[in-house]
């Protein structure tokens, strides 16, 4: 096993050497000085990249999934309807951790490779005239079809229906690689990880909460405990923690803030597009499809590709991983055994990009895929050397 092969599953990320350097620290006590002034400067910083000029940040020790959990029994009842709308793996596990605290879900069915449909959202507000629907869920970009949502869209279905539903958004797999306007958007609260866009290790989920979700936390009566959003205000409050932090990545998360500062989020965006185009020729080369139906649902930080019919992506995978001691993502849910997925989000350049994407083409060859060894690869640099574009490299 060769430690320093880059990843290309769309999280965890590569961590960059700077970063882990940053994690690799002593404990420091999180009832110092040094805790409470770190923690809100972590929260301003957190704020430019959400978008938000004073949402709430918290920070719970988790994964995604707790920021999920946390939305939801901070702010809703048992038996309140929420609306969500399921085309995809990470969509239908929200699905599922809404039964199982005893929501009432109404689902919205949609092919896997469409993303958010802001039309049936406005249909379903529309009808629900005695306002029943007290949260709207929205997978901003959905990891396992490697599609983007149209957030703003969604916002305006809700608009033009006048409903006062709140709008809680996941964009684990996006903030800090696609665009995000969560003021903009009016999104109540959004919800991310520490092991994507950060580039951090896992363990940390990371959750913006609007003025108004603050508020539906009174008459909210679904248990919490880990996870309340109460409890974490008023340690916060006092430059504490109810618990004991996840300090190593809160050093990690400041000096990420760093990083995507000193690149700027623009040039940041504009390398992840940059760099998923190139990806996108390659597909286009070796003559496959994305499971994504048209370009703007494209995302920027995970292409999930479709295998020829009569080929097994788990085996592609598992032979990528094998032999060249490469990892990509394996086709998830229904995707499971047709696509497989290149992650494209985090600490990565032109150059760990065209590794990833030889190292597919060559195990693609060895499997006898119908394809043109260096003909993706061939694309993705008449791509990159004939686009500008800011590096991370020449940043960091
Ligand atoms: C990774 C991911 C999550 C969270 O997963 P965890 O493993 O709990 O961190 C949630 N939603 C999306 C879209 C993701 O990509």
């Amino acid at each position: 096993m060769f430690e320093q092969n880059p990843i290309f599953i769309p999280g965890p990320t590569n961590v960059p050497d700077r970063l882990r350097r940053a994690m690799d620290r002593q404990t420091v006590d999180h009832r110092s000085p040094q805790f409470a002034e770190m923690l809100p400067r972590l929260k301003a910083g957190v704020r430019k990249v959400f978008n938000t000029k004073d949402a709430e940040v918290l920070f719970f020790p988790a994964s995604g999934t707790g920021g999920w959990e946390a939305a939801v029994t901070n702010t809703l009842s048992p038996g309140d309807k929420v609306l969500i709308a399921r085309y995809g793996m990470f969509s239908h596990r929200w699905i599922d951790l809404c039964e199982r605290h005893g929501l009432d879900v109404q689902i919205i069915e949609c092919e896997w490779g469409t993303g958010a449909p802001a039309d049936k959202f406005a249909e379903a507000l529309a009808a629900d005239t005695a306002h029943e629907i007290k949260a709207v869920l929205v997978t901003h970009n959905e990891t396992a079809t490697g599609v983007r949502s149209d957030i703003g869209g969604v916002r305006r279905a809700m608009n033009s229906a006048n409903h006062p539903a709140l709008l809680f958004v996941d964009c684990v797999s996006s903030l800090g690689s696609m665009p995000f306007d969560m003021d903009g958007w009016g999104v109540d609260i959004a919800i991310t990880g520490s092991q994507k866009g950060f580039m951090l290790f896992t363990g940390m989920c990371i959750v913006a909460i609007s003025d108004k979700a603050l508020a539906a936390r009174e008459a909210a009566k679904l248990p919490r405990t880990f996870l309340s959003f109460d409890d974490m205000i008023n340690a916060n409050a006092g430059g504490g923690y109810p618990y004991t932090p996840p300090i190593q990545l809160m050093f990690g998360l400041e000096e990420s803030l760093k990083m995507l500062d000193e690149e700027g989020l623009e040039n940041v965006y504009a390398r992840h597009y940059r760099l998923a185009e190139g990806v996108r020729r390659a597909v286009d080369a070796w003559g496959l499809k994305l499971c994504a139906k048209s370009p703007e649902l494209y995302s920027d930080s995970v292409s999930a590709i479709y295998v020829p019919e009569g080929f097994d992506s788990n085996a592609l995978c598992a032979h990528a991983l094998e032999k060249y001691d490469v990892s990509f993502g394996v086709g998830l849910g229904k995707m499971n055994g047709l696509a497989f997925r290149i992650g494209h989000l985090g600490a990565l350049t032109d150059v760990t990009v065209l590794s990833g994407l030889a190292t597919i083409e060559m195990a693609m060859a060895d499997l006898d895929y119908p394809i043109t060894l260096g003909s993706g690869v061939a694309a993705a640099q008449q791509f990159y050397r004939t686009t500008a574009g800011a590096s991370l490299a020449k940043a960091a």
